[in-house]
């Protein structure tokens, strides 16, 4: 595929090699394995003389056109797929720390990942510092002899802080620190990490990239001698992407640009009319220009993300009887997809934490995250309206 095409084109264009049927749609390589018509060719293959295709753990068909979309779309050297954003996230840990080094990672990243970091790395003797978004001197305080890594997510969530990869890519090059990006929330449409000096961008691409709530999928993309380490490590642990889900997420990727910017526009269009609500205290929105990091987001955003908050002035209560009240919104644990997400992490997936414990983390009592799907916005905006009238009841 000519490199000259735009990435966006690319993601639509890329595609396996037809087979003699002519087939216009890559079909589908439901196969564990790959046949050699001699043990040479088998040989070369296992030697690394080839990248001819040998066991779906290692690589598919399937697979590969996912990953290669998706280097186009990052502007990345190389890439690996995973089952889950999860284990992307762990084969980029695992796969280049050991025991002995340090990581600092951004304090507000995903749940899991942050019970990786603070509760599994440091069982292998891998330690970690914790640090607020945007505390520039903190991030320089936590450095230490040993660290290797440095990881973050922007926006965060669900407080959608915005870190400016300018900024830290700068931070990463001065302390020779590989720099390790989670760009699920933005996806490439909107921000691309690689070009503020990311080594490597990690994502859940069962979010936004299949957008439609089917099928669980990850990736990491980056710096070709990083991908190699990380794709010889899972390769022999084994979170191989599955066949049938690449081509979902392949597909997913040819309406990711129409998806992605009928997303944002919703997204911004609600969370401007719902900043005159009576019930609602404050509004977040990346692209608001209320937001505490607005500028940096206008820098390196193209769109503002189809995520935004609200904080809802009855609190706690008001919370669970907004989530009740919703007839069209679905209440549910997950986010980008088609169609639209609320969810109260306060009376939800946070429950079990102290008031204390959920400020901590930015979880106030009334904050509702939105996850803005692709139907007609008067339609959201209707049903959000219809709710918050009886929150407050
Ligand atoms: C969902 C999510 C993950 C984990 O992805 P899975 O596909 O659920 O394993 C990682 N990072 C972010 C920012 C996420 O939203």
């Amino acid at each position: 595929m000519s490199s000259k095409l735009d990435p966006i084109t690319q993601a639509i264009r890329i595609q396996t090699e037809r087979t003699q049927q002519q087939e216009h749609s890559t079909p589908l390589y439901l196969t564990s394995s790959f046949v050699f018509d001699e043990a040479e060719a088998m040989r070369a293959a296992f030697a690394d003389e080839t990248d001819d295709n040998i066991y779906s753990r290692f690589s598919n068909p399937n697979v590969d056109e996912f990953v290669a979309k998706m280097c186009a779309l990052e502007g990345a050297e190389a890439g690996f797929a995973t089952s889950t954003g999860m284990s992307a996230v762990f084969g980029s840990f695992f796969a280049l720390l050991k025991q002995g080094d340090h990581l600092i990672s951004c304090s507000s990243v995903f749940g899991s990942t942050f019970t990786l970091v603070t509760k599994y790395l440091p069982r292998y003797g891998i330690t970690c510092t914790l640090v607020p978004a945007n505390d520039e001197a903190a991030w320089e305080a936590a450095v230490q002899p040993n660290t290797k890594m440095i990881y973050l997510e922007t926006p965060t969530n669900p407080q959608l802080e915005i870190l400016d990869l300018e900024w830290a890519g700068k931070f990463s090059k001065k302390h020779n620190l590989i720099l390790n990006v989670d760009n699920c929330f933005a996806t490439p449409l909107l921000q691309k990490p690689i070009e503020y000096g990311a080594d490597l961008v990690v994502h859940s691409a069962t979010k936004w990239i299949d957008g439609q709530g089917r099928v669980l999928g990850g990736i990491v993309v980056g710096r070709a001698d990083l991908i190699k380490e990380i794709y010889l490590f899972c390769r022999n642990t084994g979170p191989a992407l599955a066949p049938f889900n690449a081509w979902i997420l392949s597909k997913s990727l040819e309406t990711l640009d129409v998806r992605m910017t009928r997303h944002c526009e919703n997204a911004l269009t609600v969370a401007q009319t719902l900043q005159s609500n009576p019930h609602v205290s404050k509004v977040k929105y990346p692209f608001l220009e209320g937001h505490p990091q607005f500028d940096i987001a206008k820098k390196q955003m193209k769109m503002g993300g189809g995520v935004f908050c609200m904080e809802l002035k009855g609190g706690l209560e008001a919370g669970r009887k907004f989530l009740d009240a919703l007839q069209m919104l679905s209440v549910t644990a997950n986010l980008g997809d088609t169609r639209s997400i609320a969810s109260h992490p306060a009376s939800t997936t946070h429950s079990r934490l102290t008031d204390e414990q959920r400020l901590s983390v930015g979880i106030t009592p009334g904050l509702i995250r939105i996850s803005t799907g692709l139907e007609k916005v008067e339609d959201i905006i209707a049903d959000i309206n219809q709710a918050l009238e009886k929150s407050a009841g």
